[in-house]
This record gives C-alpha cells, structure tokens and sequence, in this order.
C-alpha cells in the first residue's frame, strides 16, 4: 500500500509518519501559547473567561490543514488524529499550559455522528496531548443534550436558554475543583467551544481553557 502525506499527498520516506517533514515544517502553527492575547483568545472576550484559548496551526480554507482535517473527520484515520495531538504535546511541553490542567476534556459529537464515523476526532486528539502532556482525559465529561419535542412549544426566551444548554455535564464531581483543557478539532466562531466552556464552569470546574487543532482568524 503506498503511503502518503495525509497534507500535501507526497509520498512519505522512511522514517516519516503520516506527515511529511516538509509539511511538518511548513505548515503555518500559531504560536498561540507564546501570547495570551491571541487572535483566538479574542473570540472569547466578553463571552466566557477562559485561561488559554490557543490551537497548533492556522486554519486556512483549502490548504493543508484543511486537508488534514478533512482526512481526520472523514477518512477513518483516528491515528492522524492522535499524531497530531502528541505533535502539539511536544510543542506544549515544560509550558505553562502544561502546568496549568489537572484534566483534559474533548467536545463530544453527535452521538449519529459518532456512530457513523466510530470515533471523536477531537477525543483522539485529546489522547495524544494527554499522552505527551501526562494531562489525564476524560471523554465522557461533556454530552451533548438531546434534543426534546417540547422544545417547540417553549417560549422565546426559554428557546434562546436552550441553545446555550446543549451541552451538559452528567457527573459534576468528575470535574469539580479541576482545571479543564477543552479540546476541539477547529476553531471558527467559538461557539461550541463557548457553550462546553460554560456548562464546565457552572457545574464547579475551577478554570477552563480551550485547544484545538486549528484556529481560523
Ligand atoms: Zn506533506
């Protein structure tokens, strides 16, 4: 079976894994953790306290991160996944942030979703940071709120409170008193990652940050 760069599609050499050292090199990263007040920290301003808001590489439409992550979701290559994670481990490794969690926590998927594709792309993700990191996940943390018949017979403003409950943390004391690093594959808005923040931190999670992937601007 030949192998290839799950990013640019160049045959892989020896001793390269599913990433070409080229892409490795060149493929723009963040350096989001060098700087708190990053791009991706100010999608968050006003919305929900986080400590760190930071992600591996910079998200730009078609290229080989889009690539990358369109392999990840769709190819059933949860081991690119984790590849990534322990990349950004190792990039993560002796900073602050690695010091600053007591847990890391993957936003689930839809559970259809996670049926179809038989795996979370940010769960695997999360086990290679954790592995590197030595940060504990747990990716039963979050669920995702099933959504309920009633809900269209709910007034306005009940059904603008729902969309901020459509995640739900079941057992609160498996992050009580802990500092959570959320994980996710990409950041655009922030929104998702902004509802997971919030019902962590009502349910007694001591501080929050969030990881991804890839951030876009
Ligand atoms: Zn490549």
């Amino acid at each position: 079976m030949p192998k290839y760069c799950m990013a640019c599609n160049n045959s892989l050499v020896k001793g390269e894994e599913m990433i070409c050292l080229k892409c490795d090199y060149e493929i723009p990263k963040t350096a989001s953790h060098l700087d708190k007040t990053n791009f991706i920290a100010a999608k968050f301003y006003g919305k929900v306290h986080l400590q760190d808001a930071i992600a591996f590489y910079k998200f730009t439409k078609s290229g080989r991160v889009q690539q990358l992550l369109h392999r990840l979701k769709y190819h059933n290559k949860p081991e690119l996944g984790k590849l990534i994670g322990r990349k950004y481990g190792h990039e993560l490794m002796g900073t602050e942030v690695q010091s600053t969690y007591d847990l890391i926590v993957p936003v689930p998927l839809h559970k259809t979703k996670l049926r179809r594709r038989g795996y979370n792309q940010s769960a695997v993700f999360a086990s290679g940071l954790g592995e590197v990191l030595e940060i504990l996940v747990n990716d039963h943390a979050l669920r995702r709120n099933v959504k309920t018949s009633t809900q269209t017979r709910k007034s306005r403003i009940e059904r603008w409170k729902n969309v901020d409950n459509i995640f739900v943390v079941p057992k609160p004391e498996e992050v009580k008193e802990k500092r959570v690093l959320l994980v996710d594959d990409v950041i655009t808005t922030g929104s998702t990652l902004e509802s997971c923040a919030r019902a962590l931190l009502d349910s007694g999670c001591k501080s929050v940050g969030v990881a991804a992937i890839a951030a876009a601007k």
